[in-house]
Order: C-alpha cells, then sequence, then structure tokens
C-alpha cells in the first residue's frame, strides 16, 4: 500500500513539476514557444497557467521589441540597419543560387524646400506618406526601408534591372500624383529613384553605389524620374563628394 502511494504521489505531483521546470528552463534559453497542457485544476494546474500567461507576455514582449529595433517610426518601414541585413540575405542567395534581385534608391526632391516652405511636420507627412506608397506599391517579397533622412532603399526580390525601372516608375508616378494636408493647402512632392540590379562580384556597396550613382543621374537630368545603373559594372565612377556637384 505504501509503495502503491508513493507511486501515485510521485505521478500526481512530480511528473507535472518535471513538466513545469523543463518547460522553465527552455524559456531561461530563449525559447518562448513553450506552452503545457493544464490538465488539474489544484495548485499545480494554476501555477501551470500563470506560468503559459508568463510565457505569452514575454513572447509579446520579444516581439514589440523586436518591432522596435528593426523598423523606422516614422515611416512604418524598415530601419537603415534591418534593410541592409534583408541586402546581405539576398546578396547571400544570390551568390548560393544565382536569384537576381534589384535595388532602387529614391530620394525625396527638394525636401529641404519643403521643410523650409510647410515647416518640418509636413516634410515629416510627407516621408510617412511615401512610407505608406512604397508599402502599397510593392509586392511581399520586397522589402523598403529608410536609409538616411529623406532616402529609401528598396529591394525587388527576383527582378531584373529592366523590370526594377518599372517598378521605379510606377512608385515615381504615385508619388508626383499624391499629396499631404499641409497649412491650408494640400502639397506635392516627388522622388528620384536610382536603380540597379545585382552583379556577380559585388558586395552590398557596390550595389549601393550603382544605384546611388544612377539616382545622381536622375537628380541632374531634372528629378522626379527613375534611371537604371549603366552596365557593365565598374564602367561608372562614383565618389561621394559628386553630390556637390549637383547644381540645381
Ligand atoms: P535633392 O532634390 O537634391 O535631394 O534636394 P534635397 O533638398 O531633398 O536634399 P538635401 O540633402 O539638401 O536636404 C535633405 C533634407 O531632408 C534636409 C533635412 O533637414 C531633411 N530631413 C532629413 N530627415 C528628415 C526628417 O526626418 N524629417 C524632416 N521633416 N526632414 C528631414
Ligand atoms: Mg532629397
Ligand atoms: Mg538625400
Amino acid at each position: 500500500l505504501i509503495g502503491l502511494f508513493a507511486y501515485l504521489l510521485a505521478r500526481g505531483i512530480i511528473s507535472p513539476l518535471k513538466r513545469l521546470t523543463e518547460a522553465a528552463g527552455k524559456v531561461a534559453n530563449g525559447d518562448l514557444d513553450v506552452r503545457i497542457p493544464v490538465q488539474r485544476q489544484d495548485e499545480l494546474g494554476t501555477a501551470t497557467m500563470v506560468f503559459n500567461d508568463m510565457v505569452d507576455q514575454l513572447r509579446q514582449s520579444r516581439g514589440r521589441l523586436e518591432e522596435l529595433s528593426t523598423m523606422d517610426s516614422l515611416t512604418q518601414l524598415a530601419n537603415r540597419r534591418h534593410i541592409l541585413e534583408i541586402l546581405t540575405g539576398h546578396l547571400d542567395r544570390f551568390r548560393r543560387k544565382g536569384t537576381p534581385f534589384s535595388v532602387l534608391l529614391a530620394d525625396a526632391d527638394h525636401f529641404k524646400r519643403i521643410n523650409d516652405d510647410v515647416g518640418h511636420m509636413a516634410g515629416d507627412q510627407v516621408l510617412s506618406e511615401l512610407g505608406a506608397i512604397f508599402k502599397r506599391l510593392l509586392r511581399t517579397v520586397d522589402s523598403a526601408g529608410r536609409y538616411g533622412g529623406e532616402e529609401f532603399l528598396i529591394i525587388l526580390e527576383d527582378t531584373r534591372g529592366k523590370e526594377a525601372l518599372q517598378t521605379a516608375e510606377r512608385i515615381r508616378a504615385a508619388v508626383e500624383s499624391s499629396s499631404v494636408a499641409a497649412k491650408d493647402s494640400s502639397l506635392r512632392f516627388t522622388v528620384s529613384i536610382g536603380v540597379a540590379e545585382i552583379q556577380s562580384g559585388d558586395a552590398e556597396d557596390q550595389l549601393i553605389m550603382r544605384a546611388d550613382t544612377a539616382l545622381y543621374q536622375a537628380k541632374r537630368e531634372g528629378r522626379n524620374r527613375a534611371v537604371l545603373a549603366r552596365l557593365p559594372r565598374g564602367k561608372v565612377t562614383h565618389h561621394p563628394a559628386v553630390r556637390e556637384l549637383d547644381v540645381s
């Protein structure tokens, strides 16, 4: 009888405690996908429910933190660090499997003027609207991020340069026909876009530099346009100081 009692006690208390301890160990190691079925109505059942709630809360907080650390709050796009991580992911895949992709570097035109004329708040609204337009026009497999103040990096998966130029043109046209409310009028704005397709041997900065050169050309040719980077790679020279030659 004593043996049977000891066995039942072990099965009824020790096993659920062991399950809880194991689950707590997983959580301590960062695995937040654990959930223990609640099979009892007693204190151990309550402890299991409390444990599950705690893990739910932790999972939500972690998700929110991940979002905060990867997202630009003004535009709701990826932040610079995150979009560059995504770019590296695409580059790795291109190197492993040869899947092509293209990038767009989009820069708001005469943005300083917008800030000066209608204020920084209206400028912020324009940036936020640009984020919304990119999201609306891009496919779910594409990515868009805020690369700098009024400059955006867009990555188009499995897309060649010529197709990417068409997407850039659609974005350009959508931006041109959009507006935000400012003071007592509606504010119109445009973007210039440089487009570049990945080439073998490219590193991230070479690809971005080609897109930047094309962007510079778009600016020089009058803004509110999309330009595809010239090939072959390496023929286009570019230095950041070139920006200073941009006279409008
Ligand atoms: P361009 O057509 O040659 O690109 O001219 P631009 O005026 O857009 O370029 P410039 O680099 O001279 O100015 C960029 C401006 O963007 C200056 C900066 O104050 C503004 N800017 C950067 N980040 C933000 C932001 O978060 N909010 C607002 N409102 N303005 C910003
Ligand atoms: Mg600009
Ligand atoms: Mg800029």
